[in-house]
């Protein structure tokens, strides 16, 4: 049985001529990891989340806009980028229905930053104004650019699937986690401190945060990266509901 995993989408565009979608790249990695992938609009409506999960075994999360300041209880800060409400609340909905259905989520730079901030945690607005020994986080010409290291820490499921605890990762963000959420788990981090990556304890229902974008080496034939979708399509396809067969007797 092949698992349906939802994305997470967004709407790019000027007025007049908007888009509703995903990069590619999810769609590509969700596809060669063994799934089927799945695209929800945030024009669906968070009152309509939980039919939009419907048959999905899995939730990505995906990148884009920052994350409202006010979720956190912060003010915006004037280097805030570009904001989409309607975005979060969606997300937030459909976050909040994987996880009363013990759904794998993963969730990536944007996905990562919002479910920290669902569960309490809190997060640096600008990360170049945090101190000089910040990294640039927001770097790289082309999506598939590694640029900076990340070491991983062994024994959790962030190296589990990745198959390694130090890799080059791409870096597309100028936020980061400040305060992690309570009942979420470092998992890896770069150079300069800035948290990358945090997942669930053991238990709990299989939830891995990035904040790099492993979609971008989806093409990679022995990448590490790819890892990270082939668990989650795994751990979907553990707890999929199978259809119902046909009911004897009838036509
Ligand atoms: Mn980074």
């Amino acid at each position: 049985m092949i698992p349906l995993i939802a994305l997470s989408g967004r709407v790019t565009g000027d007025a007049d001529k908007e888009h509703a979608g995903v990069h590619l790249h999810y769609a590509l990695a969700v596809r060669r990891a063994g799934g089927v992938p799945i695209i929800l609009p945030p024009s669906i409506g968070a009152d309509r989340a939980a039919e939009a999960l419907g048959p999905c075994g899995g939730l990505i999360l995906t990148g884009g806009e920052d994350v409202e300041p006010r979720l956190y209880g912060e003010e915006p800060h004037p280097r805030l980028g570009r904001l989409a409400p309607e975005r979060d609340a969606f997300e937030v909905a459909l976050f909040r229905v994987a996880r009363e259905r013990g759904l794998p989520i993963l969730a990536i730079c944007r996905g990562f930053q919002l479910v920290n901030v669902v569960l309490g945690g809190t997060l640096w607005q600008h990360l170049p104004e945090t101190g000089s020994n910040v990294l640039d986080h927001d770097r790289g010409q082309r999506w598939a650019e590694r640029t900076h290291r990340v070491r991983v820490r062994p024994d959790t499921r962030t190296a589990a699937a990745l198959g390694t605890v130090e890799l080059l990762t791409n870096s597309f963000h100028h936020q980061g986690i400040k305060a992690l959420a309570p009942e979420l788990v470092g998992s890896a981090e770069a150079e300069d401190g800035v948290l990358e990556a945090a997942e669930t304890p053991p238990g709990a229902p299989w939830f891995v945060g990035v904040q790099w974008h492993p979609e971008s080496f989806w093409e990679e034939e022995a990448g590490a990266d790819l890892g990270l979708f082939t668990a989650l399509v795994s751990e979907s396809r553990n707890g999929q509901v199978r259809p119902a067969a046909p009911a004897p007797g009838r036509f």
